[in-house]
Parts: structure tokens; sequence; C-alpha cells
């Protein structure tokens, strides 16, 4: 996708502070970061959001959960929060499917 942000990451066009990648996801820092530990999954194939996922890429969706805690465990998080938004409505900025993994502030503070 030409003027997508995380393709562009994906491609190595714009720099990306990667804490993780294989044959078909990656992993990086949220670039404005939301809370002390705050990443971003991705697939690298362009999947515009959740509302677009199919039986033909859940799988690349089933290996970003089991990737994430991993991650998030390298990260020193034990409790953390995933979320994806879909649609501008809700609050997606960057139509590339992503799963924001948050965590790392004590207090149960919603993030
Ligand atoms: P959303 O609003 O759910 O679409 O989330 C998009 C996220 O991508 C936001 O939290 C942004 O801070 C983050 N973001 C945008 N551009 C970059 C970038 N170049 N590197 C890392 N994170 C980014
Ligand atoms: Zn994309």
């Amino acid at each position: 996708m030409a003027d997508c942000v995380f393709c562009k990451i994906l491609a190595g066009e714009i720099p990306s502070d990667k804490l993780y990648e294989d044959e078909t996801i990656l992993a990086f820092r949220d670039i404005q970061p939301q809370a002390p530990v705050h990443f971003l999954v991705i697939p690298k194939t362009h999947i515009a959001g959740a509302s677009e996922i199919t039986e033909q890429n859940s799988q690349t969706v089933a290996h970003i959960f089991e990737v994430i805690p991993r991650l998030a465990a390298q990260e020193g998080l034990t409790d953390y929060r995933i979320v994806t938004n879909n649609g501008e409505q809700a609050g997606q900025t960057v139509h590339h499917l992503h799963f924001h993994v948050l965590g790392g502030r004590t207090g149960g503070a919603l993030y």
C-alpha cells in the first residue's frame, strides 16, 4: 500500500524501534507511547483493520496472539492490555491492522 505508514516501516522506508520480526509479523514500539510499555504488532500483509480479518488471513492474527505474551514477558509485563481500533470513529488512524500492547502502569489505570 503506497501511502500506508506501516507498509513503509515494513519496506524499511521509515525507521522503527523493532522488538520482534519473523516471516509474517513485525512488532515495534509506538512512536507516541500511551503507557510505560507500548508496542504495536502488525501483519506483514496489508490488512486494513479488524473488519478485514478473514478465514484466509486469520492464521497470521492467531500468530500475533501467540507472540504477544512472549514479547510482553520480555518487556517485563505480567499485566497488559491488547487493543485494536477498527475504523476512524473508533480512533483508528493507521489503516493497517495493528494490535496495541500497553502495560507497565500500576494502580489499575485504563490506558
Ligand atoms: P491507531 O490510532 O489505533 O490507528 O494507532 C496508530 C498508532 O500508530 C498510534 O498509537 C501512533 O502513535 C502509532 N504510530 C504512527 N506512526 C508511527 C511510526 N512511524 N512508528 C511507530 N508508531 C507509529
Ligand atoms: Zn499497510
